[in-house]
C-alpha cells in the first residue's frame, strides 16, 4: 500500500487513544477544579468507545500506517480493565510499540497486570518531588512519595520507564533540579515539558512558560549535557545525556521550539472522535459511522480522508491571539 501523507507530506506513524475523559487528579495546569468540580459533566458511559470498537479502529490505523499507540487520557488506568485492552491492542499485526502515560497513583497497584497484558513503555507524569507542592499542583492530596512507589514498581518489573514534569513558572521551577537529580540517580529518562495553552480552561500566558532554554541554563549550572541524536523521525523529545553517566534528560518544546513539521500523531478521543492536532477545534466522529454499521472499507476511506486534508501546524503558527482566544479541546478530553 502507498504511503498515507497529509497535505505537508507528513505520514501517520502514531495513534494516541484517549480511554476515558476522568481523572482523579485535578492538576492545576490541566482540570483547574472551578472548572472541573463536581457539576462537571463528563461523557457518559455509553458514549465512551467499547474496546471493541477501540480494537477495531486501531486495526486499521495500523493497516493505514500507524506503528505506536500510546493510551492516555484523563487517567486511563481508571478504565475499568485497562490491561484486557492492552492484552487485545498486543495482537495487532504490524503495531510495534504500545505506550501509556499516566499520573501514577495507581500504578504500584496494577504495575504487574499492566506487564503481564504486555505492556512495555510507562510515562508517568511527576511536577514536584517537595510533598506540598506535588499535593498542590495535583490538587488531590496525593503525595510525590505515593507516585515514586508505582514509579520504581513499574522499573523493578522490567517496563521501560519516563517521567513527565510540566514547568509552570511561578509554580515548580524551583524543582528542576531536585527532579533532575533524583531521576539521574535512579536513570529514569525524565522529560521537561513547556506548559502549553491546550484546551482553553487553563489559564496559559506565555509570561508562566519557562522554555526549553531557561531550563537548560539552569541544568547546565550543574550538570555537562551531551545531545542525543533523535532514534527516529518525528521524536518529539529532544534528548541529552549527562556527560559521564547513562541517565538521560528531555524537553518536550511545544511553544519554544515547534515540530509539526514531523509531526505523525493522531488522536482518538474517548468518544470516538479523531484529531489530527493536539490543539484542534473540531473532530470527526468515527464512533457515530461505526453504530451506524459501517463497514471497515467506508472507515478506512474516511480516516485516509482525513489524514489526506490534513495540514494542522498550531505550534508553528500560534500567536498570543490564537493562544488565548481560539477555542480548543481539553487535555484532559485528548490526553496530550
Ligand atoms: N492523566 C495522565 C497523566 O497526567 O499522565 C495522562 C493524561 S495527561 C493530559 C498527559 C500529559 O499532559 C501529562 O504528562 C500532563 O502533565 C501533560 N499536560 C497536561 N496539561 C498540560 C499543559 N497545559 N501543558 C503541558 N503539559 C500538560
Ligand atoms: Fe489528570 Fe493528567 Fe490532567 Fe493531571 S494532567 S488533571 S493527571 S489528566
Ligand atoms: Fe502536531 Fe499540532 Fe502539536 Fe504541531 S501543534 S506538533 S501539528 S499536535
Amino acid at each position: 500500500m502507498t504511503m498515507l501523507l497529509d497535505k505537508l507530506g507528513r505520514p501517520m506513524h502514531d495513534l494516541r487513544i484517549s480511554v476515558t475523559d476522568r481523572c482523579n487528579f485535578r492538576c492545576t495546569y490541566c482540570m483547574p477544579k472551578e472548572i472541573f468540580g463536581r457539576d462537571y459533566a463528563f461523557m457518559p458511559k455509553d458514549q465512551l468507545l467499547s474496546f471493541e470498537e477501540i480494537e477495531r479502529l486501531a486495526k486499521i490505523f495500523v493497516k493505514l500506517g500507524v506503528k505506536k499507540i500510546r493510551l492516555t487520557g484523563g487517567e486511563p488506568l481508571l478504565r475499568k480493565d485497562l490491561p484486557h485492552l492492552i492484552e487485545r491492542l498486543t495482537k495487532i499485526d504490524g503495531l510495534e510499540d504500545i505506550g501509556l502515560t499516566t499520573n501514577g497513583v495507581l500504578l504500584e497497584k496494577m504495575a504487574n497486570d499492566l506487564k503481564t497484558a504486555g505492556l512495555k513503555r510507562i510515562n508517568t507524569s511527576l511536577d514536584a518531588l517537595d510533598e506540598n507542592l506535588c499535593k498542590k499542583i495535583n490538587d488531590s492530596g496525593v503525595s510525590s512519595t505515593h507516585i515514586l512507589k508505582g514509579i520504581h514498581k513499574a522499573k523493578d518489573l522490567g517496563l521501560e520507564i519516563k517521567v513527565n514534569m510540566v514547568v509552570k513558572k511561578g509554580l515548580n521551577e524551583q524543582e528542576i533540579v531536585p527532579m533532575a537529580d533524583y531521576f539521574m540517580k535512579h536513570e529514569i529518562p525524565l522529560r521537561y515539558i513547556e506548559f502549553m495553552d491546550v484546551g482553553s480552561t487553563n489559564g496559559w500566558d506565555f509570561k508562566n512558560v519557562i522554555t526549553k532554554k531557561e531550563i537548560y541554563t539552569i541544568l547546565s549550572q550543574q550538570y555537562r549535557l551531551e545531545p542525543i541524536n533523535p532514534s527516529y523521525i518525528g521524536e518529539v523529545a529532544k534528548r541529552y545525556r549527562y556527560q559521564g553517566s547513562n541517565a538521560e534528560v528531555g524537553f518536550i518544546t511545544s511553544v519554544s521550539e515547534s515540530f509539526c513539521s514531523t509531526c505523525t500523531r493522531a488522536r482518538l478521543a474517548a468518544d470516538g472522535k479523531v484529531y489530527t492536532c493536539l490543539f484542534a477545534t473540531n473532530g470527526f466522529d468515527l464512533k457515530e459511522m461505526i453504530r451506524n454499521g459501517v463497514s471497515d472499507t467506508e472507515l478506512t476511506e474516511t480516516i485516509k480522508k482525513i489524514w489526506g486534508s490534513r495540514q494542522d501546524r498550531y505550534s508553528d503558527e500560534r500567536t498570543e491571539e490564537t493562544a488565548k482566544n481560539r477555542k480548543k479541546i481539553e487535555m484532559s478530553y485528548i490526553g496530550g
